[in-house]
């Protein structure tokens, strides 16, 4: 077996599981670092959302600190509405109120803590105060400082943020306010509490120092950090948020998971296909030996075979049936009664037996005997055995049948039965011979007595010869009794003949002039012809040369012949005196004058010989004649071919048939 296909297909499936597993690797992949970006940006929002969180809350704070500015009053007065505003913003630990030189005139400490600057000292955060209220003078609006850390002492502090806003009456500046931002507090009151629940904010420096944080760190691999600029007039920080997360999962969503079942279901699903096809194609590579092994055995089967439904439709044939009956498959498949095979003569015979098999009566196990057509037209014997056809679910589904060519056979047992009857013919022949020669012998002293007889009578007459009252009776029966000697004599010739032809003596051979042959049966001829009407023409030239023959023998052929060429023309109706006309003629064989053979034809215009009387016309005792004994020609033949000759037959023009035969003629 070639392994080359076998490992190209076990490649080209490597290959495909391969890229399955390639193709989930990377949707896996996309999906994690699409689940990151998406985590990435809600950071990156949030941070966003924060610095605008502080941004509003500075611009409301700015207002609220402006409404202190409203109007004119006393330090005290001030300094306690200054208390109510901080216990409202926790994000403030300190407001001021300070001259147009900075010089302090009141000042409130939020409620909720210590007095920031009690150990640090005020005066430490003055050049902030002073940047931020140069700013602010400068634009009259708010300034911001930079932050700076206020220590409590106790190794805590805080990172201190001042923002000052000029305070102008009539147009004039008066003074400034001051207010001290805690950054931890801006980020755990301004921001969204959302935003610090599950993530840490703080603010840095740009460099990065880290200022004030809000929120737990937690413990986790993965930390999402997003930062924003947060730009004061005077100052600018980075709000900077850290989110921790889980590391992504395997599967970061559901739809990946999905798929990936999907994937895995549908590598499976490969996997249990490819195992079911290499399964099929084993079976379907044992069905096809099977097949193969049963194609060549019913090729080589000498008996047809044929399916039939239960219908009558041919559903099958093989070669040998099909070159039994001369027909293509395709002309016989799906053809239904009467078959193409049938003889249309047997189509009444066929479709009574064929009603017969589909009212369910099986046919003898030992075959049938039929008769079939070829495409020529041909007719054939079978042998037909026939059984039902049974499929797999043990229901009959039509007739299997199996045909066997009997003609040869037939042909055999015909030739056998054609020499039997031939053996016994010649057997039959044998006994006549016997009594032929028997009878000869027999006749052959009556014969001898009539020829005396006559002899006797003669002499007798010739004694009264003298006498003249009966000169006249006695010249007339002499020449009737000289008949009859002549004819008993010739008789006797017959006999002696047909006793040396049985008894296969040598034959006197003797040279004779045809138509002396001719002349010596015509009278005999002129006889019959006379009692049937019958005219004679003779073409006998006398030049002809002489043959070498057994002149008696050969003139009972000629007789033979005469004979039945008149009995044939005797049916003819007397209507017809035309056609009652018997020629005799010989001449030389073939064109050729100088031929040594003579050919004797005897021609009649009787109704001629039919096919199936030639087939059998030298057969011995084959006879149309109710009187006829048929050995007539078979013995002509022999003495014929005794000769070294030929007889034979034809028709004759326009009717009537011509007899022939061939004699040797004497070489000058
Ligand atoms: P028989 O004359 O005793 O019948 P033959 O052997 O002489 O036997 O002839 C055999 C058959 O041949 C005859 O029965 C006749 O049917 C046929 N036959 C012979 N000669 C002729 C002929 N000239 N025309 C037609 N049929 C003939």
């Amino acid at each position: 077996m070639n392994t080359a296909p076998v490992t190209r297909r076990w490649f080209l499936w490597g290959w495909l599981v391969l890229l399955v597993f390639l193709m989930l690797g990377t949707l896996i992949w996309l999906a994690g670092r699409y689940e990151v970006s998406q985590v990435q940006a809600q950071v990156e929002r949030d941070a966003a959302d924060g610095v605008s969180d502080i941004r509003a809350a500075f611009q409301r704070n700015v207002q609220t600190l402006q409404s202190l500015l409203s109007e004119a009053r006393g330090p005290a007065v001030w300094a306690q509405e200054a208390h109510e505003v901080l216990r409202q913003h926790r994000e403030w630990v300190r407001l001021e109120w300070r001259d147009d030189e900075l010089r302090l005139m009141a000042s409130a400490d939020s409620p909720f803590r210590q007095p920031v600057f009690a150990r640090f000292g005020r005066d430490n955060a003055l050049p902030e105060v002073n940047a931020a209220c140069a700013l602010a003078k400068r634009q009259s609006g708010p300034g911001y400082s930079h932050s700076i850390y206020v220590s409590s002492g106790d190794g805590l502090g805080l990172e201190i943020m001042e923002v000052c806003l000029p305070w102008v009456t009539d147009g004039e500046l008066s003074g400034f306010l001051v207010a001290s931002y805690a950054l931890p507090e801006v980020l755990s009151n301004l921001v969204g509490p959302h935003l610090t629940r599950s993530q840490q904010v703080s603010f840095t420096e740009p460099d990065g120092t880290r200022l004030a944080i809000h929120g737990q760190a937690r413990r986790s691999k993965r930390v999402f950090t997003a930062q924003q600029l947060l730009d004061l007039p005077g100052y600018t920080l980075v709000l900077r948020v850290d989110s921790w997360r889980a590391a992504p999962d395997f599967f970061p969503n559901v739809l990946t998971a999905l798929v990936t079942a999907l994937a895995i279901a549908l590598a499976t699903v490969l996997y249990l296909l490819a195992r079911d096809m290499r399964r099929r194609q084993r079976v379907e590579h044992d069905l096809a030996d099977a097949l193969a092994f049963r194609k060549a055995m019913e090729d080589s089967l000498v008996t047809g075979l044929r399916a039939r439904d239960l219908n009558g439709q041919i559903t099958y044939v093989n070669p040998a049936f099909c070159e039994m009956v001369g027909f293509q498959p395709q002309e016989l498949l799906g053809h239904g009664i009467p078959a193409p095979y049938w003889p249309p003569e047997m189509f009444a015979e066929y479709g009574q037996r064929q009603a017969l098999r589909l009212a369910g009566n099986a046919p003898p196990r030992e075959g049938i005997e039929s008769v079939f057509m070829r495409k020529s037209g041909e007719r054939f014997p079978v042998l037909i055995f026939e059984a039902p056809l049974i499929n797999a679910q043990g229901q009959q589904t039509g007739w299997m049948s199996a045909m066997l060519d009997v003609s040869e056979q037939r042909r055999v047992e015909e030739l056998s039965r054609a020499s039997q009857e031939r053996l016994q013919a010649t057997a039959r022949l044998a006994t006549v011979g016997e009594m032929a020669s028997l009878l000869s012998h027999e006749l052959n002293q009556p014969l001898a007595a009539i020829s005396s007889y006559a002899t006797g009578t003669l002499n007798l007459l010739s004694q009264h010869a003298a006498d003249p009252s009966a000169q006249d009776l006695a010249s007339s029966l002499g020449g009737a009794i000289q008949r009859i000697a002549q004819q008993a004599e010739r008789a006797g010739q017959v006999i002696k003949s047909v006793h040396d032809f049985v008894r296969r003596r040598e034959q006197a051979r003797e040279a004779v002039k045809p138509h002396v042959l001719v002349g010596n049966v015509l009278p005999l001829v002129h006889l019959q012809a006379r009692k049937l009407g019958i005219r004679v023409s003779l073409h006998c030239p006398q030049d002809l040369p002489a043959v070498v023959c057994d002149r008696t023998m050969v003139e009972q052929v000629l007789l033979n012949l005469a004979r039945n060429a008149m009995q044939a023309m005797s049916e003819i109706p007397a209507s017809l005196p035309t056609r009652r006309e018997l020629t005799l003629t010989v001449k030389p064989a073939a064109s050729n004058a100088a031929s040594s053979w003579l050919v004797f034809e005897v021609a009649d215009l009787g109704p001629g010989i039919s096919q199936s009387v030639a087939a059998q016309l030298f057969t011995p005792f084959f006879t149309t004649k109710e009187e006829g004994m048929g050995l007539g020609l078979s013995l002509c033949r022999t003495v014929i071919e005794q000769h070294g000759g030929y007889l034979g037959h034809q028709a004759n023009h326009p009717c009537g048939t011509v007899f022939s035969f061939t004699l040797p003629a004497q070489m000058a």
